[in-house]
């Protein structure tokens, strides 16, 4: 599943996800976002690649805007995000913001 995205990551808001930082899954060692490809506002891809030279795991995971927590004192009407729900209890519980899953 290559994609034609080498120049996709040219976008504004490469800073700040770039900054991201997750696990290898593999071997638990710090990953570095390398590519980020912005599929919609609310829906990112990011190219993983683990900093352990004897792991070697590239892998691609995804980041979602999920819901609205504070509302924007400037939103965009084309941007529909849901707010938090009530029917959402496991939220409270998501200590680590960091511990992000690969999708596949
Ligand atoms: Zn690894």
């Amino acid at each position: 599943m290559t994609r034609a995205g080498h120049h996709a990551s040219r976008s504004g808001s490469d800073h700040q996800v770039t900054r991201l930082r997750t696990r290898c899954p593999h071997c638990n060692a710090w990953a570095r976002i390398r590519t980020s490809y912005v599929i919609t506002a609310l829906y990112t891809e990011l190219r993983f690649e683990c900093q352990n030279d004897a792991c070697g795991h590239i892998w691609l995971a995804s980041l979602e805007v999920l819901r609205t927590l504070c509302p924007s004192d400037t939103p965009n009407p084309e941007i529909q995000i849901p707010l938090r729900a009530q029917r959402a209890p496991s939220e409270n519980a998501m200590a680590e913001p960091a511990a992000m899953r690969a999708a596949g």
